[in-house]
């Protein structure tokens, strides 16, 4: 078969990219070489933001634009996103004042449309904001922005592709693709059945992430050499540190920021660091320094101290930044380019550099903007107003929604009721459409979740491991236990 379009790599921008074009009429190939949001797209500081910081090197237009992105995103998964109120412990020594409020003024104009709260000025005497932070730190500022599901938002946008009639391959890696004239001829491997076979499109989006250069140099042979730089980036979860829903920006002696945000209920999640890396782009774990170096920032701020000991999880991850030849690897920019590379009479493939969960919608609009002359008519952008799935609650109302299912499936409780509100939105009813008492849902693997969940995952979500289930598809693998663990292993083996 002819596709359209073959999009490498089932990150956000790929899985993202692949809807959109799905919508409009375009048959799209999906090849995700590992599991779906296997690698960056899962390992994020899990914010849907503006980027207060990037104000600071006067990236107005990439606030902006993330700024209104925000807005859309909660507005189509308001089961993945959620408002958050941040606070900005104040230090002198760092910025005057007048200058962080003027920041954050203009943060608040950049997103004049907003549903969110604005910023205010909050003296910590008096707030209890203060209450979990050292004596020393009296003032700060609070501000709005969200916080996301990252790996479930990619799951997502893969399920929507794949109702709006794209082919979605995971385990599928591409190996290489020679153009034929207007056409590309591709070499795919699967990982299942360990054979290669061939597809054909007209058109490539190479949304790799961390390998766009090596896909683009090497495996696309387009000769074509990308000035990328690759920066790790590392969180830590520790038990919960502080009461509140509210999560902390805090300001560091070296300028950057590190959020440490309420995760999950019962955990804080503390991140992120930024480390140039020159190794592969493959999976990556924090390291002993990183470590330090997170709790050094908290420890400076809360009155509660921790230490690697206190870590009950983590994380790492890898970005793919345009190289814009600034020495700190903090200071880079985090904007995208969309590269083009199209000779005459020949089919063109489009890479994706750089970018964040938060632009990935747009990214994707003009990805398609740019290919349109090169594919011909399709149907008109859509995916601004349009609900992920699951994302139809009435009114956009969450917390309505968990009353909904603990209502009808009272044996839930709260806490499992809202993990599944928040995991499937509207899906969740037919998640549970047969289950008529907890023995219906069968045998648990750890943290709630159970067979009748992992049938589904499976089923409908492209889930391929406990792996996969336990921390992507879910996040689950923080409360399971080795041996809960073990067992979901050997039920997916048999
Ligand atoms: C530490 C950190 C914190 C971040 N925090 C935030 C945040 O809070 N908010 C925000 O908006 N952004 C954040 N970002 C940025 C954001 O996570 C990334 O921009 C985004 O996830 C990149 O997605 P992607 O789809 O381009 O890449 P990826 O998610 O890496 O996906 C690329 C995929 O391509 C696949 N692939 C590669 N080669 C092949 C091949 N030959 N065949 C088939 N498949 C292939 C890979 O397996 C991979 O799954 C953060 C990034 C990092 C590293």
């Amino acid at each position: 078969m002819l596709y359209d379009l073959i999009v490498i790599g089932g990150g956000i921008n790929g899985t993202g990219i692949a809807r959109d074009a799905a919508g409009r009429g375009l048959s799209v190939l999906l090849v995700e070489q590992d599991s779906l949001a296997r690698h960056t797209s899962s390992a994020s500081s899990k914010l849907v933001h503006g980027g207060l910081r990037y104000l600071e090197y006067l990236h107005l237009r990439l606030v902006r634009e993330s700024l209104l992105e925000r807005e859309r995103l909660l507005a189509i998964a308001p089961h993945l996103v959620s408002r958050k109120r941040f606070v900005l412990p104040y230090r002198s020594w760092l910025r005057p004042a007048w200058a962080v409020r003027l920041g954050l003024f203009l943060y608040d104009w950049l997103g004049r449309s907003s549903t969110l709260e604005s910023s205010a000025r909050v003296r910590f005497a008096s707030s209890t904001y203060g209450a979990p932070l050292r004596p020393n730190l009296k003032l700060g500022f609070a501000y709005s922005d969200c916080t996301v599901d990252d790996s479930r938002l990619v799951i997502l946008n893969a399920k929507d592709a794949a109702e709006h009639g794209a082919d979605i391959r995971v385990g599928h890696r591409l190996v290489r693709a020679l153009r034929d004239g207007g056409e590309w001829r591709a070499d795919i491997h699967c990982e299942a059945t360990g054979e290669s076979y061939a597809a054909r499109a007209r058109a490539i989006v190479n949304a790799a992430g961390p390998w766009v250069a090596e896909v683009l140099a090497g495996r696309l042979g387009t000769g074509s050499r990308q000035p990328m730089r690759l920066v790790k980036g590392s969180h830590i979860v520790v038990n919960r540190l502080y009461e509140g829903d509210h999560a902390y920006a805090l300001q560091h002696t070296d300028r950057r920021l590190v959020f440490v945000i309420p995760f999950l209920d019962d955990y804080t999640l503390i991140g992120t660091t930024d480390v140039p890396w020159h190794g592969e782009p493959g999976p990556v774990a924090i390291d002993p320094a990183e470590t330090e170096y997170l709790c050094q920032v908290v420890n400076r701020s809360f009155e509660r101290q921790i230490g690697p000991a206190d870590v009950v999880w983590s994380y790492a991850g890898i970005r793919a930044l345009q190289d814009d030849g600034v020495a700190e690897a903090s200071a880079v920019t985090r904007d995208y380019v969309l590269q083009l590379d199209a000779p005459a009479g020949l089919a063109p493939v489009l890479s994706v550099l750089g970018g964040k969960i938060t632009t990935y919608r747009r990214l994707a609009e003009l990805a398609l903007e740019k290919l349109e002359p090169h594919l011909g008519s399709m149907h008109e952008p859509w995916t601004s107003s349009a609900s992920l799935p699951g994302g139809d609650l009435p009114g956009g109302d969450i917390e309505a929604f968990v009353t909904l299912l603990r209502r009808r499936w009272p044996f839930l409780g709260d806490a499992e009721s809202r993990r599944l509100a928040r995991a499937y939105g509207t899906r969740a009813l037919r998640l549970l459409e047969p289950v008529r008492s907890r023995a219906d849902m069968g045998e648990e693997f750890g943290g709630g979740m159970t067979r009748l969940e992992v049938d589904y995952l499976v089923r409908e979500e492209w889930a391929r491991s406990a792996e996969d289930i336990a921390w992507r598809h879910s996040k689950t693998g923080l409360r399971a236990t080795t041996a809960d663990q073990q067992r979901l292993r050997d039920y997916l083996g048999r």
